[in-house]
């Protein structure tokens, strides 16, 4: 057990079991005598490993047949351009609607590609809010939307449900929660959070949406290249690929995705607690779109914020530092955070409150 309390916002907190089960894997990986990173990705022991790591995404998410699940490389980041290549007739419009950062860089790229109807935004308030009070177009390519807003630490309830394509960048959130796959058609997550180590993003696609654009495609950029090698169109990343997996199987030991909801909820439930009781501290995101995932926050007095992150560092929490964009802190609570490391960041509150507030 570590006593290091994790709560970077990704690349984030792995499970133990899946750290030292992968440990051996890079020793002798299977009864091959070869480390993992060693092993051809057309071996059958990887070939094995990849199908499992498939059906362990089809499982916790209860995939649909007629999407494919496949595992790339580029980070998130790379669907923001491959998703409008892909998707975006240039003649025609995407909605998309901006809670972040990450959306507005979606956004940007997307507008090499096509039309963009940025429909709703709360930029105009750093993003601590999910707009709700819009209207969707009738008819549009695309809707993309950014359920969990890692920086600013706000989280959609509910989701748009259009008569055309949904795509969701889930990078923060996949596998924090039931999701019913089918009211999507394209989601995608870069794996440094819940799901695994920086290096692999996965994407889960209804096949039926691709191939109505008439551009040319580069080979990689292209999903049905992906869906019809089953995700060996180029090598694929190996390790990242098998730590993922050793995570997801650990997901589904405790429980699914609906044991990580219920341990999440309590999670968020005694950091936000805290947060509003204590008077030195104060939520930046409004409490009806308050993150499970990601809370962020700020202390009330300037001299608290650096003293705090001081006396936070000295006691083996790392990561609480807030993205630049919101200042303050940020507790991301992945999956494999341990309740006990939000009841210590709630007892060093306490603890700071009492002898300095
Ligand atoms: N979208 C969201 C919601 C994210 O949190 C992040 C990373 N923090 C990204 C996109 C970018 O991911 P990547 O670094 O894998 O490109």
């Amino acid at each position: 057990m570590t006593s290091v309390h994790n709560f970077s916002a990704g690349p984030a907190v792995l499970p133990r079991e899946a750290i030292e089960e992968s440990i051996s894997g890079l020793r002798s990986f299977k009864d091959s005598e070869l480390s993992v990173l060693e092993i051809s990705h057309r071996s059958s022991w990887w070939g094995e490993t990849m199908e499992a790591a498939e059906e362990q995404v089809r499982k916790l998410l209860n995939v649909p047949d007629n999407y494919s699940v496949l595992f790339l490389q580029g980070g998130a980041n790379m669907q923001f351009g491959m998703v409008p290549y892909n998707l975006l007739p240039s003649n025609e419009t995407a909605v998309y609607v901006n809670t972040g950062t990450w959306a507005d860089k979606a956004i940007k790229d997307a507008k090499i590609f096509g039309h963009v109807n940025e429909v709703a935004s709360s930029k105009e308030s750093n993003f601590n809010y999910i707009p709700k009070d819009y209207t969707l177009p009738e008819k549009a390519a695309y809707l993309h939307i950014t359920p969990n807003n890692t920086i600013f630490g706000t989280q959609m309830k509910a989701f748009p449900n259009p008569d055309y394509p949904v795509v969701a960048d889930m990078s923060s959130e996949l596998f924090s929660r039931p999701i019913d796959v089918s009211q999507f058609d394209l989601i995608y997550g870069g794996a440094q959070k819940n799901m695994g180590p920086a290096g692999v993003t996965v994407v889960i696609v209804n096949k039926d949406i691709l191939g109505r654009v008439d551009r040319e495609i580069p080979g990689f950029f292209d999903y049905r290249n992906h869906v019809k090698k089953e995700s060996l169109y180029n090598t694929p990343p190996v390790y990242p690929i098998y730590m993922s997996y050793l995570t997801m199987r650990w997901v589904e030991e405790q429980g699914g995705v609906k044991a990580m909801k219920d341990r999440n909820d309590e999670k968020a439930r005694m950091m936000y607690e805290e947060i509003d009781r204590n008077s030195l501290f104060e939520g930046t995101a409004a409490k009806e779109d308050r993150s499970v995932i990601n809370a962020t926050f700020v202390a009330k007095d300037e001299e608290y914020e650096r003293k705090f992150l001081k006396e936070a560092a000295e006691n083996n929490f790392v990561g609480l530092k807030g993205h630049r964009s919101v200042g303050g802190f940020r507790a991301s609570m992945y999956n494999a955070l341990p309740r006990e490391s939000v009841e210590a960041l709630v007892g060093l509150m306490q603890d700071f409150e009492s002898r300095v507030g």
